[in-house]
């Protein structure tokens, strides 16, 4: 165990930063949690503070609805209603962006089936999975007041962390939108895939001996703190 909270004198912040090169030269780590548990945002952290890439499978089926791929026509009618996108189709994504990598990455949002880190096992190995722990009721609240950012893909509440201008990106400028399978009964039907596919994962990586979990609640920067004290 590391701790990366931000040191007094000048040897420790020394320290500090080549463990920081260390960790984004060449970390994997897998971000787990139901929607709305926080992952954008800490993964989003963890690329400005220690260079990890973020992969977002969720990002990127997004982007390919928007240019009408034939990916993205596929995929928003499981988008649309909750549900998954078939295992073989974000295997094959992910499988081409991870292998093409050389740096250190966090992936947010894969895997999310026992298949999916079946699949991932065969082409990386990962060294941290944080598994971030939230109740279903603080999920929908915070999902249904979220807005997201389709250039940059930087993610906001309006109550905890609101952007400085109405609707307009911090980042990059571009107008919020609220994405539309963040609204309830969507929310709901997010939740219950994720109890039934992608909570078994908690096990899975618990057995393999590289699961953490961290408290999801509760303030941004304590939450991220909390992630880079055990890495
Ligand atoms: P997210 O942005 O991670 O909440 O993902 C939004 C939606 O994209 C999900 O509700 C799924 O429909 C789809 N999706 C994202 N990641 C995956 C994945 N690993 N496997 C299957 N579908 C996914």
């Amino acid at each position: 165990m590391y701790s990366l909270c931000p040191k007094k004198n000048m040897d420790n912040f020394i320290n500090r930063d080549v463990l920081l090169l260390s960790i984004s030269m060449g970390f994997k780590i897998i971000l787990l949690g139901p929607p709305g548990s926080g992952k954008g945002t800490q993964a989003e952290k963890l690329n400005d503070d220690l260079g990890l890439i973020r992969l977002s499978t969720g990002d990127m089926l997004r982007e390919a609805v928007r240019d009408k791929t034939e990916l993205g026509k596929m995929a928003k009618e499981y988008m649309d209603k909750g549900a998954l996108v078939p295992d073989n189709v974000v295997i094959g994504l992910m499988k081409e962006r991870i292998t093409s990598l050389k740096e250190g990455f966090v992936l947010d949002g894969f895997p999310r089936t026992v298949q999916q880190a079946d699949a991932l096992c065969e082409f990386v190995d990962v060294d941290h999975v944080i598994n971030l722990d939230v109740d279903d009721e603080e999920l929908v609240s915070r999902l249904t007041a979220r807005r997201s950012c389709p250039d940059c893909n930087v993610v906001y509440h309006l109550l905890y962390k609101p952007p400085m201008k109405d609707d307009t990106c911090d980042k990059c400028g571009a107008t919020l939108y609220h994405r539309s399978d963040d609204t309830e009964t969507t929310v709901r039907a997010r939740l219950k895939v994720y109890r039934d596919s992608t909570f078994p994962l908690i096990e899975y990586y618990e057995k393999k001996g590289i699961l953490v979990n961290v408290d999801g609640k509760g303030n941004i920067q304590e939450i991220y703190e909390a992630i880079e004290d055990s890495l």
